[in-house]
């Protein structure tokens, strides 16, 4: 038997954006997701809270290598935890330095250090890349990794008997709001998505884990509702592709558009800042540019 524990790492010390997962079974307990660097100490508290040190940890899973996802693994690597991971993302958290350098262009330096914080690198003794499928036993505890891209070439979800872990492959949902698809380049593949949260269904869960936020027990409802949206998104994008337009013209139009599309399935203001900072509507407009214009040249 087990437990799993939904850990709110209070991202920019707002509640319920950003989340860890702690499963606790007969031995050492299992992390998935670290969350950023920015919210460390909160994890770090969270963890002594429930009576263990980062050293006490048998393993750390990641879904992908974003910084809100992956930021404070190094922290887990140093205390001598093994973090498993996609094989694409191994040399990202070996060598960080170029993820660190191409989201800096994305956020700015000052941004950088106000939502992600450091980011050092893993030595690749402490990296575990895993295959699609396999099985990984931690413990007592078999998971298997699916792979999953569309969001992240480097994306995993994590599956736990009937669980699964989705990272942002089963999208973005807070409180009672509606699931929403994160959108940043460079890797979005609409095609690769919905195969992917196919792949997830077809594990036929009966629970997911978001890690924006928490857990959702309608996946079927929940994913059918996220390629939807995705799929709206991706429609409205390509519509301002065609008109050429640049990311800073459309930017605007976008956020009203997604805030209206929020308020419409019952979203309050204050909900509606809730997603901002775990989803960003102007790192979609990017990243869905970046599709169409992959697309558009025969590169996806
Ligand atoms: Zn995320």
């Amino acid at each position: 038997m087990y437990t799993i524990q939904t850990i709110d790492l209070k991202f920019q010390q707002v509640e319920e954006t950003i989340a860890s997962f702690l499963i606790q079974g007969e031995g050492k307990p299992v992390l998935i997701e670290t969350g950023p660097h920015s919210t460390w100490i909160q994890l770090k508290f969270s963890l002594q809270h429930l009576g263990y040190q980062p050293k006490d940890l048998a393993a750390v899973l990641l879904t992908h290598i974003h910084f809100d996802h992956a930021g404070a693994a190094w922290e887990f690597a140093k205390a001598g935890v093994k973090v498993y991971l996609h094989p694409k993302g191994l040399e990202h958290l070996s060598n960080p330095e170029r993820l660190w350098n191409s989201a800096a262009k994305i956020y700015g330096n000052e941004q950088m250090d106000t939502l992600w914080g450091p980011m050092e690198s893993i030595d690749q003794s402490l990296l575990v890349p895993v295959e699609d499928k396999e099985q990984v036993l931690i413990e007592d505890l078999t998971f298997i990794p699916i792979h999953s891209p569309g969001h992240a070439s480097h994306h995993i979800a994590w599956q736990l008997d009937d669980m699964i872990f989705t990272g942002d492959v089963g999208g973005v949902k807070i409180n009672d709001g509606p699931v929403v698809p994160p959108c940043p380049p460079p890797d979005i593949d609409i095609e690769a998505w919905k195969a992917s949260v196919a792949k997830i269904l077809d594990r036929q869960p009966k629970g997911l884990y978001l890690t924006h936020f928490g857990k959702i027990i309608n996946p079927k409802e929940h994913l059918d509702q996220l390629i939807e949206i995705l799929d709206d998104w991706a429609r409205w994008i390509k519509k301002r592709f065609d008109n050429k337009d640049q990311v800073d013209d459309i930017t605007p139009e976008f956020m009203k558009y997604t805030a209206k599309q929020l308020e419409s399935k019952g979203a309050d203001k204050n909900l509606q800042k809730l997603y901002e900072l775990a989803n960003p509507s102007w790192m979609s407009v990017g990243g869905l540019l970046r599709y169409w214009k992959l697309k558009k040249e025969n590169r996806l």
